[in-house]
């Protein structure tokens, strides 16, 4: 019996009273309250006949009685199936059309519109979800039949389907399975020393792995709390720390953080862990972090596709500009681009991993999820990295975004950190963009720290003149507002590539 809901319900049972989830307005919501609305929830469920392993596309803003709904699918056997709230119309039926789903719910506003999803035949049922725990699916819990068995299930059946974040090319379903969020969640809460005291606070989304999983499944495994936020707020962060312990967030958190002057030490005294992953951390932002506020930012590394597989020490030395470890129960490896064999330690290739916490394969890409893994089980994560002297992973950058020029290979990440130590630089993105004599001409664009000039294109190319190969030195610079960002902080080269496409021509 692996059912992912048994590694939570102990505390179900054992805190009823204690809160699971609080809103700044106010609201809290106990565990016992939780696991009753959940239970109503997978009534209702039953009652519009989900049956095991069918899929509940969820497209609602964030509430906690999402979360509700979450934890009924799991109770239920139902495949938990999110949707980024971005998406509309077209992007919306192409994501029911791949998942089929029995149940799609969506906010109470769009609930109208939705019904042609239904009545084109891509779902079977809409139901709607407000974050005031309004909406026809709380309408229906209100009377339903509370399910208090949970569905027995196998560790491979799936829990969830998750869809990539898209930064490389069209979002992929990642199928996972109750084995990969149970013993993830398992291994991060011992890692990361979490306790039924702890109080998280929650800024992220609900849609993604870091929002959903890293976070919600690790309170839920230890029997603590969190404070939801509708989304990320400094302010409100700052005046919710004194009585919060962690913080999870993607590295935009920090430097906005940062900004705030009424960050310091006094600030974060309550505080015991600020967690940081989705997208890489400037070593810059981790120093100025610790001047500040005396903590040193805890960074890992994961995925959609195999949830956390390394992190940084929670004793010991957490090294900026890496992600650390791999986890208890997860295997890395780094392998040479072209023929595929393990490299040393020290040598740049393919980050590979392998364990429990690896997914079941993309949802419906049998082709695909085929050629991402290795007849041994590794599974190619499309990251480019390197394993130090100590055992740390370095993330140098995606395989997809490496630039081959005059056939020699550029990492862009050895690119960049030299750009952004110049004076006046913020930060920056190098990409390739095709060439005529080269294949692909280095590019770089960079953003103005606040209130300064950046360097011209002639200033960054004379810096970089005698600290660089030659092929390594961008061909062209440019100067742009801001790096374009998708909702997890994670820069797209694709837009930049297509930007610039014919620069070279
Ligand atoms: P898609 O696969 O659809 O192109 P995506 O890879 O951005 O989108 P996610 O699964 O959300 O979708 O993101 C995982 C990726 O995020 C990793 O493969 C890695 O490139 C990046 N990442 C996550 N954490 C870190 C980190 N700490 N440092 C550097 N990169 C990170
Ligand atoms: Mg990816």
């Amino acid at each position: 019996h692996h059912n992912l809901f048994l590694q939570f319900e102990a505390h179900f049972r054992q805190t009823p009273d204690k809160t699971l989830i609080d809103t700044p307005d106010g609201r809290r919501y106990a565990y016992g309250e939780v696991l009753e609305t959940s239970r109503r929830l997978a009534g209702v469920l039953q009652s519009l006949d989900v049956q095991s392993g069918d899929r509940v596309a969820v497209q609602v803003d964030k509430s906690p009685e999402a979360i509700m709904l979450y934890l009924a699918c799991l109770q239920a056997g139902a495949v938990y199936l999110p949707l980024n709230t971005g998406y509309t119309g077209a992007e919306i039926a192409y994501f029911l059309g791949d998942a089929a789903p029995q149940l799609y719910v969506c906010p109470p506003a769009r609930a109208s519109d939705a019904n042609r999803f239904y009545q084109e035949g891509l779902v079977v049922h809409v139901e709607s979800l407000g974050t005031a725990g309004d909406g026809s699916l709380m309408e229906r819990a209100a009377d339903a039949e509370p399910m208090t068995e949970i569905a027995c299930l196998e560790a491979d059946d799936l829990a969830a389907i998750l869809y990539t974040s898209g930064t490389t090319g069209r979002s992929k379903g990642a199928m996972l399975s109750h084995a990969n969020l149970a013993s993830n969640s398992r291994a991060l809460a011992e890692a990361w020393r979490f306790t039924a005291d702890d109080h998280l606070l929650h800024a992220l989304p609900i849609f993604h792995t870091h929002g959903l999983f890293v976070a919600c499944n690790i309170v839920l495994t230890v029997g603590a709390s969190m404070t939801f936020l509708p989304r990320l707020d400094v302010e409100q962060l700052l005046d919710l720390m004194p009585r919060a312990t962690v913080l999870m967030g993607v590295p935009t958190f920090y430097t906005r953080l940062l900004q705030s002057p009424r960050l310091d030490r006094e600030a974060v005294a309550n505080m015991r862990l600020f967690v940081s992953g989705s997208a890489p951390l400037l070593a810059e932002t981790h120093d100025q972090f610790r001047e500040r506020t005396g903590h040193v930012i805890l960074e890992r590394y994961g995925m959609t596709e195999t949830n956390m597989n390394t992190s940084n020490p929670y004793d010991g030395e957490r090294r900026p500009g890496t992600v650390g470890f791999p986890l208890p129960g997860s295997e890395v490896r780094i392998t040479d681009r072209d023929s595929g064999a393990e490299l040393p330690r020290g040598e740049t290739g393919r980050v590979e991993v392998r364990g429990d916490n690896v997914f079941r394969g993309y949802w419906q890409m049998p082709e695909k999820t085929r050629s991402e893994f290795r007849d041994d089980g590794f599974f190619i994560t499309g990251d480019l990295g390197r394993i130090d002297a100590d055992g740390y992973l370095h993330i140098v950058g995606r395989d997809k975004d490496l630039v081959i020029s005059g056939g020699y290979n550029v990492y862009p990440k050895e690119v960049e950190q030299l750009i952004d130590e110049l004076p006046g630089v913020a930060e920056s993105a190098v990409f390739g963009v095709g060439h005529p004599d080269l294949g692909e001409g280095v590019t770089a664009v960079i953003v103005a720290r606040e209130g300064e000039v950046a360097p011209d294109e002639a200033a960054v190319q004379a810096a970089l003149a005698d600290r660089l190969a030659r092929y390594k030195q961008p061909k062209r610079v440019f100067t742009i507002e801001a790096l374009p960002r998708n909702v997890m902080g994670k820069v797209q080269k694709n837009q930049l590539r297509d930007a610039y496409a014919d620069l070279y021509a």
